[in-house]
Formats: structure tokens, sequence, C-alpha cells
């Protein structure tokens, strides 16, 4: 058999001395050339297969080694097919060449190709069942404290009457004679370089390998059935709209007999708060101001997300727009790294309207303390203090998330 094969130097068109860069840049040359998945060469597959074996001996310094010393008795003496492969990364190696998924070959791995379904975790055998989706909608008060919940979720499992099997309980499935029971029926071909094992599903028992005669009526022979059933979840403090956990095995059934189930995915979807708004693990939270309080300094009630309250102190002399922040009143930091993060007070002043009669000459005595003239000299001067003014603080607001972080290094604490 080894006397059939090509010369591995050769195959690749590189010299005895090439070094492993020029042996990647040829294989690379000829991968694209001769890519199963592409190609229109008519022995594409073989060829891509003798150029990946010469391509892994020739870039393994042992393997080239005794290649170099045995020639190809030195090679398959020593190694299984299995074992010439291992350890090179085709998928990396290809990567960039646009052949599917990152350079696999559209969802089964490069093995499948060499070994005909087999190697590495390949898709002989039954199939996997399907991963599902659930949405969780979660309260940010939920994400700060972690949630442990249960969901319903609508899957398909297995029978419980025929335990999978989807016959007749009493009776049983028969091994499929066509493909003796594996669900694949492989065919050998002996080629100029060596032998080849082509494998596919089975045609008579759609790869389950059984034969079902008497179907269980639960699952109509499937071998599974519709439920909905309950799992409970635990959601980490901290999680974010979009970020997911997965459930292994909690997906749907296989469909075939000991099979392996798909994956669940509960993707987290967070709600918005009415009082607070999120920016990473910090808060924002908006509380009016009226002007004696901003001017004279208070000391404000504020709700947290923990449903309690806390005090902040504002003091004499404060501007609308400005921000105080509460340390650790945030939200927790994802799998407890770095604590929690903080929750901002902006403070935005009301100008107040429906004035009494007595508020409206307490302002105007004010007004008079503050040199701003009588009702006569200020409807003169009215439009030049027009301009003077500063605009309102509500018409400067730019998007809290980009503002905040300037207002918070000029606020107090
Ligand atoms: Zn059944
Ligand atoms: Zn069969």
């Amino acid at each position: 058999m080894a006397g059939n094969k090509r010369d591995y130097y050769e195959v690749l068109g590189v010299g005895k001395e090439a070094d492993p860069k020029e042996i990647k840049s040829a294989y690379r040359k000829l991968a694209l050339k001769y890519h199963p998945d592409q190609s229109q060469e008519p022995d594409a597959e073989e060829r891509f297969k003798e150029i990946s074996e010469a391509y892994a001996v020739l870039s393994d310094p042992d393997k080239r080694k005794q290649y170099d010393q045995f020639g190809h008795a030195g090679i398959d003496g020593r190694y299984s097919q299995e074992d010439i492969f291992r350890g090179v990364d085709f998928e990396d190696l290809l990567r960039g060449f646009g052949f599917g998924g990152g350079g696999g070959f559209g969802g089964g791995s490069i093995f499948d190709l060499f070994f005909g379904g087999g190697g590495r975790g390949g898709r002989r055998g039954p199939a996997r069942g399907r991963d599902l989706r659930y949405d969780l909608a979660m309260t940010l008060e939920e994400v700060a404290t972690g949630l442990e919940t249960s969901i319903e979720v609508p899957r398909m499992e297995k029978c419980p009457t025929c335990n999978g099997m989807g016959a007749k309980p009493g009776t049983s499935p028969q091994t499929c004679d066509q493909c003796g029971g594996s669900g694949q029926t492989t065919r050998v071909q002996n080629t100029p370089f060596g032998q080849m094992m082509t494998s596919t599903t089975c045609s008579k028992c759609g790869g389950r390998g059984q034969i079902v005669s008497d179907p269980c009526t639960e699952c109509r022979g499937s071998g599974r059935v519709r439920k909905n059933r309950t799992i409970s979840v635990k959601i980490p403090a901290g999680v974010e709209t979009g970020q997911h956990l997965r459930l292994g095995g909690q997906g749907e059934a296989s469909p075939d007999p000991g099979g392996e189930s798909g994956d669940l995915y509960v993707f987290v979807n967070v709600r918005p708060h009415p009082l607070f708004k999120r920016a990473d693990d910090d808060l924002l939270y908006e509380s009016p101001l009226t002007i004696t309080q901003a001017a004279l300094g208070t000391e404000l009630e504020v709700p947290t997300l923990d449903g309690k309250r806390a005090r902040v102190k504002i003091p004499a002399g404060t501007q609308s727009g400005s921000v105080f922040r509460l340390k650790g009143k945030g939200i927790p930091r994802l799998h407890g790294f770095g604590g929690t993060g903080d929750m901002h007070v902006r403070v935005n002043v009301k100008t107040p309207t429906g004035l009494s009669g007595r508020q409206r000459e307490l302002l105007e005595e004010l007004a008079a303390e503050f040199g701003e003239g009588k009702k006569e000299a200020k409807v003169k001067e009215a439009e030049g203090a027009k301009k003077k003014e500063r605009p309102p603080s509500d018409k400067k607001e730019k998007g809290f998330i980009g503002k905040i972080v300037d207002e918070v290094k000029g606020a107090v604490q």
C-alpha cells in the first residue's frame, strides 16, 4: 500500500530542504486549488487529502525526520491515520479562504472528510437534539440581587412510554438489516493512494439503526413527545440584556435513540426601570430641587434600588445639573469582580410657577436685594439682561452617560 503513495515533497512541490514557511505556503496554495468545497477538479477530495497528509507529516519535525529516514514505511508503520493528522489545526490554516464557518466544512470538521464522518467527535451515530432559546425578562431589582426562578420550556422530550425507542411497549424494534444497526453504510474503495472509506446515512432506517414494525402509540414511533418542562434557572447578579446562560442537555431530545440532547440558552432581557437609568454597573437617578433648596442647601432623601432610601447632602449654592455620588448603591459587577457600581443623583432646579401673592412679594424683595432694580427699571433692562442669562440647564442635556463622567468630577460627594 505504501508503495503506491507519492513522495510528500513531490506532492507539495517543494524541495527536500524546504523550511516550515515554504511548506506552509505551498500547502495553502494547493489547498486553495483542491479544497473540496470549491474545487472544480474531479479528484479534488483525494488530492486535498493527499496534500493535507503531506503537510501534516512535513510540518511536524519528528514526523518529517521519520519520513526523511524511512520514507512512507516509517510513517505508516508508526502512526495511525488519525495520529498523522493530530496536532495540525487545519481550520486555522485555512481560515480566511472563505470556506464557510471559519475554514471548516459547512459544520463538519476536516476530520469528517478524511475519516468518513468518524474521527474527532464526528457525525457518525445518532444526531444531537436541537438547541433551544428562552428569553427571560428581568427587572433591574432582580439584576441587582441575582435571580433564582423557574421557567416553563416547551420542548421535545424522550417518550416515556417507549423510552425513546419508538416501539410499542412489549415489542422491540428490530436491528436494521441493511446497516447492521450502525445507521451508516460504509463503502470501501481502492484508489491508487490507498483505501478510501465513504460513509452515508442508511437509507432503510434513516440512520436510526433500527426498524420499528409496531410503533408506540404515544409518540407514534418517533420516540419523542412534546412537553412543557419546568426548569429552574439561576441568573447571577449584574447581568445585562443580551447575555445568556447555557444549560447543557436541557434542549430538545435527540430524534435518535441514544442521541445527545441539545442545550438550552436562557437570554436575559432587562426591562427599563421607572426611576433609574443604568449605565454598566452605575445607576442614575434624577431629582428635582427647588430654588431655595439649591441656594440654601438641604438634605435630600432619594430611593435606592434595594427599596430603601438614602440621604444626599446638597450644599448651599448647588447648580442645576450637579451630580452627587452614592458609592456602592449601583449594580453588583457580574461574578463579584470589583464590587458594586455607584448611584448618581442629578439634581434639576425647578423654577417655581403659580406663585402666591406672598411668594411673589418675597421674590421681588429678593430681586431688589440682588440689585435687580425696581419693576420699571427691570422692563427696560429686560432685553439686555436676557442675553446675559445662562441657557436653561435642561437644554444642555446631551445624554447622561457621556456627560456624567465630567459632572461627577466636579460634584461634591
Ligand atoms: Zn413512544
Ligand atoms: Zn439501517
